[in-house]
């Protein structure tokens, strides 16, 4: 079983043809909502991909924060620990352009009230395999979940990037950064290099490296290269966040490293071949048999 304390958004996307400048009006050509943020799309990942999972954040009392539960829940994610609280959810307000270009306005709302895991959460944490945890909650909160992790093996995609606390580098067992998040946690542009100084402070890390695939090590073990799968991208939202959830079942269901990244790799090639983030993400018998 799988746990994820982390972020609910909805992204707000207008399509246009050139975004507006300050003082501007544009036509849009398109507008979608689509349910988000790194937390919901990690939990639905994992969901697919064929774990139980619990996902611990908040939303709002607007009409977003339903629609984000509904989504979950036919997800088959358990949504019994996510706080609805007074005020706006967390949304994403996204303008994509001609060249796919895009520009993106978070504000945190429901997200950025949460302090920490409850009591009642830290206990369901802890009962899980794992818990999942990324940078879109107030760092404390993202610090305290993973201090109050208990049996759960912690594993952290430190995005978007910013400063890492010595606490919460101590409670993470897996990191998962981009090549972008690596060097900008380690300042080593070259990936060996940022892996090697990521496993003096956590004991395992994959560094994800977009369509020229993933770069695995583990403290006194030689470092795994995992190619990406070649594919026809269309778009690679959440790839990061699908590669995350999958991998997190495999390594749940006892899988051993070059194995369970895999099949990581997998779920992250089938998503990009489909359009937006949560909508993106294949289910476990896709994974299987894109892999038979
Ligand atoms: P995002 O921020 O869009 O969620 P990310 O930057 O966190 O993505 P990436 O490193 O771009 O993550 O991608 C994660 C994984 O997804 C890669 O390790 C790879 O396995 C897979 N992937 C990404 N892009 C492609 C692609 N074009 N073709 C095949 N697989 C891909």
């Amino acid at each position: 079983m799988i746990s994820v304390f982390g972020s609910a958004n909805m992204d707000l996307v207008a399509y246009v043809d050139k975004a507006p400048a300050l003082g501007e009006t544009v036509t849009g050509r398109a507008f979608r909502t689509i349910p988000g943020g790194k937390g919901a799309n990690q939990a639905i990942a994992a969901a697919r991909a064929g774990a139980e999972v619990i996902f611990v954040g908040a939303v709002g009392d607007d009409a977003f924060g339903p629609a984000m539960r509904a989504t979950l829940e036919e997800a088959g994610v358990d949504v019994s620990h996510l706080r609805a609280i007074p005020g706006p959810s967390g949304i994403a307000h996204i303008v994509v352009d001609d060249r796919g270009g895009n520009s993106i306005i978070v504000v945190p709302g429901a997200n950025g009230t949460i302090e920490g895991p409850t009591e009642a959460e830290a206990a369901a944490i802890g009962r899980t395999d794992a818990v999942l945890l990324q940078l879109e909650l107030p760092m404390e909160a993202v610090v305290a979940a993973a201090v109050s992790a208990g049996g759960a093996e912690v594993v952290l995609t430190p995005a978007p990037a910013r400063p890492l606390p010595a606490e919460l580098l101590d409670a993470v067992d897996l990191i998962v950064p981009n090549e972008h998040e690596a060097a900008a946690i380690t300042g080593r542009r070259d990936p060996a290099e940022a892996l090697a100084a990521l496993l003096e402070r956590v004991p395992e890390a994959v560094i994800t490296l977009g369509a020229e695939g993933a770069l695995y090590g583990a403290r006194g073990a030689e470092p795994v290269r995992v190619p990406a799968f070649a594919v026809e991208a269309v778009d690679t939202t959440a790839a990061g966040d699908t590669f995350v959830g999958a991998l997190a079942v495999a390594r749940g269901e006892g899988r051993p490293p070059a194995e369970a990244l895999r099949f990581a790799s997998a779920a992250a090639a089938l998503s990009v071949q489909r359009e937006g983030a949560s909508t993106s993400m294949p289910a476990r018998e896709s994974i299987d048999a894109f892999l038979a």
